[in-house]
């Protein structure tokens, strides 16, 4: 009965060479198809924000409130928005009620980004196959 090290081991290189097989059979019209696949789930994201949420939760300036009890209630959670564009960073507040949309803009933002970067590593196999292509 072999360890399950050693199956471990058999089966990752096995993937492996899967994996290779798969990339050498890949030929450039089913490379295009995925670029094209992307170009289309490009096509069809909505807005979009790049940043990230957090929570805060703050102290008020109201006398004998439970955000100055022991231990404190801090009012909240507040939610803001931030993010870096050409260098300048922004931070603004999200309504409760604006969340699931902002929410929904990061994750296309995210995507977005995804989709852009397996186009490129698309796009560079394409560009060595066809080096391939035409030097043989
Ligand atoms: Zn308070």
């Amino acid at each position: 009965m072999p360890s399950q090290a050693d199956s471990r081991n058999k089966l990752s290189a096995w993937k492996c060479r899967i994996k290779s097989m798969n990339t050498k059979k890949t030929s450039l019209g089913a490379l295009q198809r995925r670029i094209d696949a992307i170009k289309e789930q490009l096509c069809g994201l909505g807005d979009l924000r790049p940043g990230a949420l957090s929570q805060q939760y703050n102290v008020c300036g109201k006398p004998g409130c439970r955000c100055k009890a022991d231990p404190p209630q801090r009012h909240g959670p507040y939610y803001q928005l931030s993010w870096t564009r050409d260098r300048k960073s922004t931070t603004r507040f999200v309504r409760a009620s604006e969340l699931p949309e902002v929410r929904k803009q990061i994750r296309n933002y995210q995507r977005l980004q995804t989709l852009v970067e397996r186009w490129i590593d698309l796009s560079l196999e394409i560009c060595e196959l066809k080096k391939k292509g035409g030097r043989e």
